[in-house]
């Protein structure tokens, strides 16, 4: 009977598994790639370009399934897995598949925060092209969006909804929190365009006895007098706060720091080698059907109806505000779907013991995989993606872990490497350098970002400096090195990424650069040049 190899999960890491087993297997050795996925299409990856070695602008689309498996020669079955156990896969269906090695690629579902469970469908959490095209259908003729979250989608969606008047609310302190530290986001801010779209920022500015009350009335539900307070009971008007009462008022995070280059260590002692200069951006719009405000450290605490009907939902904001709107939207980051595998003997993440732990990985609660091979605790079973917890021994210094589609892909790879020595016989084991350093090329607000190694200093344990340049008001570029005992450790670079293999390789070298700083940022010099 010829060998069976069946991957769960057609998303990035489960397609690129499949694929990659399919193509590593020699055409004499007779071997099944089963691929099961409860969804009839598949995550198809395209190289769009290759910034670095690792560093790679993917481009994901859906593929029909069938069709897709059909021509690569493996079998796609559409099904859930509801059990993995002693060499089989039992699905909802009640079918039973036999395995000889099995990659479990069942992805992240999408974390709603509690108060907005059950809300109905005003409001749309954001998972995958489903809900994107959902998305567009709720947008069509909203006046007002809710957009909760600081990370990626939250941001891309700030970004690319047009006409429409959007209130950001946010755990964090900042925009982009979960790529970027205060500091690296206070400077995007200006390179992103922030200052354009932020015409107000909620929060800490507000005077604490001003009337926010709302007892005006507006027939336009955009009006700046109280619609909401109107709109909604007279008790939450009493309770709460309503924003539309709220003048502009640029807050602290909105206001740009302009010196360069600047050098800080990791005590936050700031030597500023320019005089710096404390500019606000500007409170308008250009675009003047798009109003972006931000709530930062706020959550919503419930949603209710308008019973008025000018909305058809209102957010109770825990500054004590209140936000009518069409339509909420979140983005507020994913937990690993592993639910389903509980009983089964797989080792699971339970969370990390320390905080500081817990940052150097990102990515708690999943399947634990070592990086060396991609296996599991269980002979035969291995995991890719979304779904794991890659064991931080296993990794190299400057590598972490995030939910990204360029890891996904890495992963899936890895795993069918390492399934395909399994397979024939040899130890498991992936053959590249893939859990060397961490890379991701993406593009916030229209403007392409390289992320290299420990970027934020993210789990540093020694003193660290970081170099920075641009990032002022008219900058369209960033670049901030962390230099560790004068090497490179990590490095942002927006604008400019065409410098981004040049850091990749002083991350992997450990080259000592403590004599050059400020000119690695320095725009003006070819470091490319200056490395040969
Ligand atoms: C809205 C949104 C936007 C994003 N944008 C970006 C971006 O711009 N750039 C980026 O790098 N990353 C982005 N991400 C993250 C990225 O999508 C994920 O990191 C990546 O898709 C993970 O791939 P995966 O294969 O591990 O999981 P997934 O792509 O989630 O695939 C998991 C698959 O497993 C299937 N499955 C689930 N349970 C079972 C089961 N029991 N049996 C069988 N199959 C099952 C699912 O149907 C799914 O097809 C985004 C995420 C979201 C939610």
């Amino acid at each position: 009977m010829p060998a069976q190899a069946v991957v769960l999960g057609g998303g990035v890491a489960g397609a690129t598994c499949a694929l990659e087993l399919s193509a590593l297997t020699p055409p004499d050795t007779p071997l099944t790639v089963t691929l099961i996925d409860p969804q009839p299409i598949i995550k198809a990856c395209t190289l769009v370009a290759k910034l670095t070695r690792s560093a790679l602008d993917l481009a994901i689309s859906d593929v029909d399934a069938a069709e897709w498996s059909r021509a690569r020669g493996i079998v796609f079955v559409q099904d859930r897995a509801v059990a993995v156990r002693d060499g089989q896969v039992r699905c909802q269906s009640g079918a039973v598949f036999r395995f000889s090695a099995c990659c479990i690629a069942t992805g992240a579902a999408p974390f709603s925060p509690h108060a907005l469970r059950a809300a109905g469908d005003s409001v749309l959490t954001l998972r995958d092209t489903c809900s994107v095209d959902s998305l567009k259908r709720k947008l069509a003729g909203a006046r007002r969006a809710v957009v909760v979250g600081a990370g990626g989608i939250a941001m891309e969606l700030v970004h690319e909804i047009a006409r429409c008047h959007i209130v950001w609310v946010m755990k964090g302190t900042h925009v982009g929190s979960p790529f970027f530290d205060k500091r690296a986001a206070e400077q995007l801010s200006n390179v992103f365009g922030l200052g354009q779209l932020s015409c107000e920022s909620l929060g800490d500015s507000l005077p604490e006895n001003r009337d926010v009350t709302g007892s005006g009335s507006s027939a336009s539900p955009l009006s700046a007098q109280s619609t909401i307070a109107s709109s909604a009971s007279s008790n939450e008007t009493e309770k709460g706060r309503n924003i539309d009462a709220f003048g502009a008022g640029v807050g602290p995070e909105w206001v740009s720091r302009r010196f360069q280059p600047v050098l800080f260590d990791k005590k936050g002692k700031i030597e500023i080698q320019q005089p710096s200069k404390y500019t606000e951006l500007e409170g308008r719009s250009t675009n003047s059907q798009k109003i972006v405000r931000i709530a930062k450290e706020c959550e919503i605490l419930r949603v209710t109806k308008d019973d008025a009907g000018v909305w058809p939902i209102v957010a109770h904001l825990s500054d004590g505000s209140m936000v009518g709107a069409d339509v909420i939207l979140v983005g507020t980051g994913v937990l690993p779907n592993v639910n389903w595998l509980r009983g089964s003997g797989i080792e699971i993440d339970q969370g990390f013991a320390s905080k500081r732990e817990a940052s150097l990985s990102g990515c708690p609660g999943g399947i634990l995989v070592s990086a060396e091979n991609m296996s599991t605790n269980v002979r035969g079973l291995f995991a890719a993606g979304d779904c794991t917890t890659v064991r931080l021994d296993t990794v190299g210094a400057d590598w972490i872990q995030m939910r990204l589609w360029s890891q996904a892909q890495t992963a899936g790879r890895a795993c069918a490497q390492s399934m395909a020595r399994y397979l024939q016989g040899e130890p498991a084991a992936c053959l590249g350098l893939d859990f060397d350093v961490f890379a991701h090329a993406t593009q916030f607000f229209n403007k392409k970002v390289v992320l290299l190694g420990r970027y934020n200093a993210q789990g540093v344990k020694d003193d660290y400096r970081m170099v920075e340049s641009g990032g002022e008001r008219g900058d369209d570029h960033y670049i901030r090195v962390v230099l560790v005992n004068g090497r490179v450790r990590g490095a942002i670079l927006v604008g400019e990424v065409d410098k981004a293999e040049t850091f990749e390789n002083l991350i992997l070298d450990g080259l000592d650069v403590s004599q050059l700083e400020a000119e690695l940022v320095d725009p003006s010099i070819d470091l490319e040049d200056y490395f040969d």
